[in-house]
């Protein structure tokens, strides 16, 4: 595929790709995922698994709700047991919701939550990268009214959400590197490292695992040592290193039925200096609009190729519920990647996720 196709381009094209889906049982009557296995935007091959039969998703939740209501994830692969703090998240949200604050504010306010808890992989979690030191973080927002800003490979702050939200009252809507921190820094954010005990922990346990695969069977997806590009040196005792990711999220619905969703992580620790997965990609790692608010986490290059978040909130836009949105394309997402999404419609909410996902949510009323 063209690398200079654009994504009015890439629309069309996926739009072309499209195909027709029977009522598969618990799932959209269309498919979220439009390629066929030969669409050129195809890069790997498809899943076996049908949308007739979604087969278990590990994570799968949702229903109708009324009134103010936020939902909030702790990254796709979170065990369960740490849902406690998605769940405050969600909680810190519908208040902020219930106190008058619009749905845009509620959803950083709940992502600030999640960024502040060192056990999830963002801002005071971030991962630590390749080479047991850069932390760079991307994060993003997007209003219903099509308001969107983000920041990319941000260093040195406790919140990247804050600066995302910077960002949106500014003259521009995607600032990266050193520019972006540097705009944080003088914008009010202080110039903090925001390296925690958890986080340094995480780093060893996966340099273990991922030596512990290596040495299984012995090959390696790409040659990290050949294109090292980070500042720091290549550590000693590193051999090979694998995927390994997480995001925390909000999406939100406030009193007037308006949606915004808000996004931040450490990104993916195996990957190279610079490297910029989904979050802060418009359409991929979140979308908002008139009939919903969606958010996703997983493997961001392949969320990107799906511009999933958009994808999903046009099956919503389209009817299909945001529940039924997020299992079909949690479900149809290629089983060797992870990725998980929550959304929120008019009617109600949704969670899916192809691996365990810690999730939370705090709603005012049930449905009528
Ligand atoms: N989507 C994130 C990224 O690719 C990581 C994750 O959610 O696991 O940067």
């Amino acid at each position: 595929m063209s690398r200079s196709l654009g994504s009015a381009g890439l629309l069309l094209l996926l739009a072309a790709c499209a195909t027709p889906h029977d009522d598969p049982f618990d799932v959209p009557t269309r498919p979220v995922v439009y390629k066929t296995p030969d669409c050129p935007t195809q890069r790997r091959p498809r899943p076996t698994r049908s949308l007739d039969d979604p087969g278990p998703l590990p994570t799968r939740a949702g229903a109708p709700a009324a009134g103010r209501i936020a939902v909030t994830h702790a990254g796709v692969g979170t065990p369960p047991e740490l849902s406690d703090g998605a769940e405050r998240a969600a909680k810190t949200a519908l208040d902020a919701m219930l106190e008058g604050q619009p749905a845009l504010e509620a959803a950083v306010a709940g992502t600030i939550v999640l960024e502040d808890d060192p056990r999830y992989n963002a801002g005071t979690g971030a991962n630590i990268r390749l080479d047991n030191a850069t932390i760079q973080m991307d994060a993003s927002l997007m209003n219903d009214d099509g308001a969107f800003a983000a920041v990319a490979v941000i260093e040195r702050v406790k919140n990247p959400i804050r600066a995302a939200r910077l960002v949106l009252d500014s003259p521009h809507v995607l600032m990266a590197g050193a520019g972006a921190t540097r705009f944080a820094h003088l914008s009010g954010l202080e110039d903090v490292v925001p390296v925690s005990a958890e986080a340094k922990a995480k780093y060893d346990a996966r340099l273990e695992r991922l030596k512990a695969v290596y040495e299984a069977d012995g090959s390696l997806e790409f040659d990290w040592k050949k294109y090292w590009n980070f500042p720091n040196a290549l550590p000693a005792d590193m051999e090979a290193w694998r995927h390994g990711g997480d995001t925390v999220g909000t999406v939100a619905r406030d009193a007037e039925g308006r949606f915004a969703a808000t996004l931040s992580t450490g990104g993916t620790s195996v990957t190279l200096y610079g490297r910029v997965g989904d979050v802060p990609v418009y359409g991929a790692g979140l979308y908002a609009g008139p009939a919903g608010a969606v958010a996703c986490t997983g493997k961001g290059e392949e969320i990107i190729r799906q511009a999933l978040a958009r994808t999903v909130y046009e099956q919503i836009a389209s009817g299909i519920s945001a529940r039924e949105a997020v299992h079909a394309a949690a479900a149809e997402f290629p089983e060797d990647a992870a990725v998980g999404l929550i959304a929120v419609d008019r009617a109600g909410w949704g969670v899916a996720a192809n691996r365990e996902m810690a999730y939370g949510k705090a709603i005012e009323s049930s449905a009528p």
